[in-house]
C-alpha cells in the first residue's frame, strides 16, 4: 500500500494511469506518458525512395507527362484558400469540357475511381429501392456489390466477358425490374470493350430510371457526350486518358439525378461522400460560404487542372481521333505478330486499352514477368471474368503514340521468342 499522501499525488499526476506509470512521469517529457520508445525507426525509413521508371502500359495508372508532374509538385495552397476555389472552379469547367455537359453539378471526388461509383450509389439510392447493374465484366460485379452493400434490391443483366447489351434487352430488363438507377460501363477496361451508348439514355427515362455510367478508362480516348447521350450521372478517373496521378475521380449529376439524391428520405450511407456536403465544398449549392467539410487533394487537384487543360488544348474531338489511330496501328502490329485480339468487332474495341486473347501454349504470367524484366514495360494480365483469358494493353493519353505501339509490338515479339511454349 501507498502512503495516502503519495496516492493522492500520483492521482492528481496521471488520472488513470496505473500507480508503476504515474510514478515514472515525474521524468517524463510529457507528463502521463512514458518517454522512452520501444519500436525503433524503421532501417527502409532511413534509405531515400525508389521507384523506378517504367513504361506503364497496362489498364493503368499510365504515364504522367513532367507537365502535369510539375503542376503537382508546385507549393501546395491551403484547401479553403480563394485561390483554391479558383482551381476547382477551373477543374469544374474542364470536367464540363471533358463529359460534354452543362452541369452545374460537376466536381471532383477527392479518391479513386471507386470513391466516384460510391459517391454515385450512396447518394441516388436508397436502402430498398430497386437498381439493374449491367456486368460485363468486373465493373458491374463492382457496382452491384456496392449498391448490395448500402441495401439496394440489387438486379442484373450479365454477358459473357466481352459481350455487350442491345436497347431492347436493356429496356425488358427496366421494365421487370423498375430499378431507380441502371448502371453502364462505357470502357470496360477489364475486357477491352467500348460499349454502345446511343438510346440507352432515352430508354432509361422513358421508364423513369437514371442512368449511372463508367468513362474511367474510356474519357478523352472514345467518344461520349453527357448530355447529347442523356447520361444522368457520369464519372471518371485521373490516372487513365488523363494522365494525371491517381487519386481524383471527376463525377457530374444533372438536374435529374440531383433531384432525386437531393429529395431522398434517408440519409447516404456515407459522411465523406454526402453530396450534400461535397456540393457545398465546390460551390455548387448557391450558398454564399464553402463549410469546411474534408481537407481535398491539393497537389492531386492541382495536377489534375494541368491535365484537363491539356485535353482543352489538344480538343476532345482530336484526342478521339488519335487514340483511335495509334490503337488502329497496334491492332495491325499484332495481329500481323498472329496475335488475336479479343473483342473481334473493331467498332466495339476500346482505343486506349487493348485486349489480346492469351496466345496458346503460352504462360501470361510469364510472359508479363518477362517484358517487365527486360523491356521496363508494365501490361497486365485480365481481371475478375477476364482473368485467364486475356492480356491487357493499355496506351493512353500522353503514352498514346506510334513510337509506344511499336515498343509494345517489340516488346510482345521478343516475349514470343523467348518465353517457354508450354504444350508446343
Ligand atoms: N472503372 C473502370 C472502367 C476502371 O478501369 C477502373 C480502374 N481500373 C475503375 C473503375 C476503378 O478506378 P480506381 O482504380 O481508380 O478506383
Amino acid at each position: 500500500m501507498m502512503p495516502r499522501t503519495v496516492l493522492s499525488r500520483c492521482a492528481r499526476l496521471a488520472k488513470n494511469v496505473p500507480l508503476e506509470c504515474a510514478r515514472s512521469t515525474k521524468h517524463s517529457v510529457h507528463r502521463g506518458m512514458s518517454s522512452s520508445v520501444t519500436i525503433p525507426p524503421p532501417a527502409c525509413m532511413l534509405r531515400p525512395l525508389e521507384a523506378p521508371f517504367r513504361y506503364l502500359f497496362g489498364p493503368g495508372p499510365s504515364n504522367v507527362p513532367p507537365r502535369v508532374l510539375a503542376a503537382g509538385g508546385r507549393p501546395i495552397i491551403g484547401h479553403m484558400h480563394s485561390e483554391m476555389f479558383e482551381i476547382m472552379n477551373d477543374i469544374k469547367k474542364g470536367i464540363q469540357y471533358a463529359f460534354q455537359t452543362s452541369n452545374n453539378m460537376t466536381l471532383v471526388m477527392s479518391g479513386s475511381g471507386h470513391t466516384a461509383m460510391e459517391c454515385a450509389v450512396f447518394n441516388i439510392v436508397e436502402p430498398g429501392e430497386s437498381v439493374l447493374v449491367a456486368i460485363n465484366g468486373i465493373w458491374g460485379e463492382r457496382v452491384a456489390e456496392i449498391a448490395e452493400r448500402m441495401g439496394a434490391k440489387v438486379h442484373t443483366l450479365v454477358k459473357s466477358p466481352g459481350g455487350y447489351f442491345t436497347n431492347a434487352e436493356i429496356e425488358q430488363a427496366l421494365a421487370k425490374h423498375k430499378p431507380v438507377l441502371f448502371f453502364l460501363t462505357h470502357g470496360e477496361s477489364s475486357v477491352g470493350l467500348a460499349h454502345p451508348m446511343d438510346g440507352i439514355g432515352e430508354t432509361c427515362h422513358k421508364h423513369n430510371c437514371l442512368l449511372l455510367v463508367d468513362s474511367v478508362a474510356s474519357l478523352g480516348a472514345a467518344p461520349l457526350l453527357m448530355d447529347q447521350q442523356n447520361i444522368d450521372i457520369l464519372y471518371t478517373g485521373s490516372q487513365k486518358a488523363l494522365n494525371a496521378p491517381p487519386g481524383t475521380a471527376p463525377i457530374s449529376f444533372n438536374e435529374r439525378a440531383c433531384h432525386k439524391m437531393f429529395n431522398r428520405k434517408t440519409k447516404p450511407v456515407s459522411y465523406l461522400l454526402d453530396m450534400t456536403y461535397l456540393s457545398n465544398y465546390w460551390g455548387n449549392d448557391g450558398k454564399p460560404d464553402r463549410i469546411y467539410h474534408h481537407t481535398g487533394p491539393v497537389s492531386g487537384f492541382f495536377a489534375l487542372r494541368e491535365s484537363l487543360a491539356i485535353l482543352a488544348e489538344t480538343g476532345l474531338e482530336n484526342s478521339w481521333r488519335h487514340h483511335r489511330e495509334v490503337a488502329e496501328y497496334l491492332w495491325k502490329g499484332l495481329e500481323d505478330l498472329g496475335l488475336k485480339l479479343f473483342i473481334k468487332d473493331r467498332d466495339l474495341r476500346l482505343p486506349s486499352v487493348t485486349t489480346i486473347a492469351i496466345p496458346e501454349g503460352y504462360n501470361w504470367k510469364e510472359m508479363l514477368a518477362y517484358i517487365l524484366k527486360h523491356h521496363q514495360i508494365e501490361f497486365t494480365g485480365g481481371l475478375g471474368p477476364s482473368v485467364g483469358m486475356v492480356i491487357r494493353i493499355g496506351l493512353m493519353g500522353y503514352n498514346c503514340n506510334k513510337a509506344n505501339a511499336a515498343k509494345v509490338l517489340a516488346a510482345l515479339e521478343d516475349a514470343l521468342k523467348q518465353c517457354r511454349k508450354t504444350n508446343a
